[in-house]
């Protein structure tokens, strides 16, 4: 595809890469990652998934253990594989601290499958870390995530390329309220984008940019997760829209009503599009993110799933039947989310 001339850089786990080469990009994803809770990984008796089983797994998704890990490399890069083979160039995947982020898995699997990837900076929600990382200050958050940009991630020379999904829960939990802080500190010294995961309540996005305003954060650098769930009918995405952050929408594939994490009617995917049909007449284009947030077995092409390429294999046709222009397509695709993965041109990127 013919790349617009952007300047800068993005940082993936393999170096720095001119925006400029960078075609299509999936924002939001999990390729390497464990979401069952820490104190719940050991237990080994839900049953593993089998073509008979998937439907039933996958309608109630997290809720098997086999079904909320992928730490397998060889796996990561077959999945990848396909999604090169849709067009996809670069996949951000958003595992922070606490889902078992394996940096060098993600080197390897990148390599092996000729794909960019970019990890992630920062922590998920408070139940997902250890006392350690509980008992940090907002300054050693800020120095750790600084780090994680400019040094390596994990003990790793791998570096990250944006800051989040920074996890919060509903009602805070006082450290993802400095792990917020830290991230704004952090962006404001690195430059890195911030992506967070609110809590489950319509509140919840309206804190979180309350505390980062506060903190100092860019907010036209910052993207607010999960507009599918929190939002289902588009309910408050303007209001949220007017405080100036980018709002997404990362549900893309899951084309079902029932939420297994809540009392929730979810969206399908041309009704997702009609919400941003609407936003993008009203002169929002630039502003709006989409992604699948794969982050269970049964959603990868393995299991039988619609893979991380659905939004390039099938989203095109889908955005054109709600009315969407090819430059509206362009920009959801690629250059809103390089936009946002973009760092300054050079390398000092040290001043404030
Ligand atoms: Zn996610």
């Amino acid at each position: 595809m013919t790349a617009a001339p952007l300047p800068g850089f993005v940082r993936t786990v393999r170096g720095d890469v001119p925006a400029a080469e960078i075609g299509r990009v999936a924002f939001h994803e999990h390729l390497l990652f464990d979401l069952v809770r820490p104190g719940d990984r050991a237990s080994v008796d839900d049953p593993p998934i089998t073509i008979e089983n998937r439907w039933q797994i996958d309608y109630r998704s997290n809720e098997n253990r086999n079904n909320a890990r992928q730490t397998d490399r060889a796996i990561a890069a077959a999945e990848l594989r396909v999604f090169r083979a849709d067009g996809g160039d670069l996949l951000v995947d958003q595992s922070t601290g606490g889902l078992a982020r394996d940096a060098e898995g993600l080197k390897a699997a990148s390599e092996a499958a000729s794909v960019h990837v970019v990890a992630a900076a920062g922590t998920y929600t408070a139940d997902y870390q250890d006392a350690a990382t509980l008992a940090l200050s907002v300054e050693d958050l800020t120095g750790r995530f600084v780090a994680e940009i400019e040094r390596g991630l994990d003990g790793t020379a791998v570096r990250a390329g944006l800051i989040g999904e920074i996890g919060c829960s509903w009602p805070m939990h006082e450290f993802e309220r400095l792990a917020l802080i830290a991230a704004a500190r952090a962006a404001r010294i690195t430059g890195a984008a911030i992506s967070v995961h609110p809590g489950r309540h319509p509140e919840a996005p309206f804190e979180i940019v309350a505390i980062l305003n506060e903190a100092g954060a860019d907010l036209s650098r910052t993207v607010i997760c999960h507009m599918d769930r929190t939002f289902p009918r588009g309910e408050r995405v303007r209001d949220l829209l007017a405080t100036g952050v980018d709002v997404e929408w990362d549900f893309f594939g899951i084309e079902q009503s029932h939420y297994w994490f809540g009392d929730v009617e979810l969206p399908t995917d041309l009704q997702r599009l009609a919400l941003i049909r609407a936003l993008i007449e009203e002169g929002f284009g630039s502003r709006i993110l989409v992604s699948h947030d794969v982050c269970t077995c049964t959603r990868m092409t393995r299991w039988g799933g619609h893979g991380y390429g659905h939004l390039l294999r099938n989203g095109p046709a889908l955005m054109r039947r709600a009315g969407l222009a090819e430059t509206d397509i362009d920009q959801l695709l690629r250059l809103n989310p390089l936009r946002l993965l973009t760092l300054a041109d050079g390398t000092s990127l040290q001043e404030d």
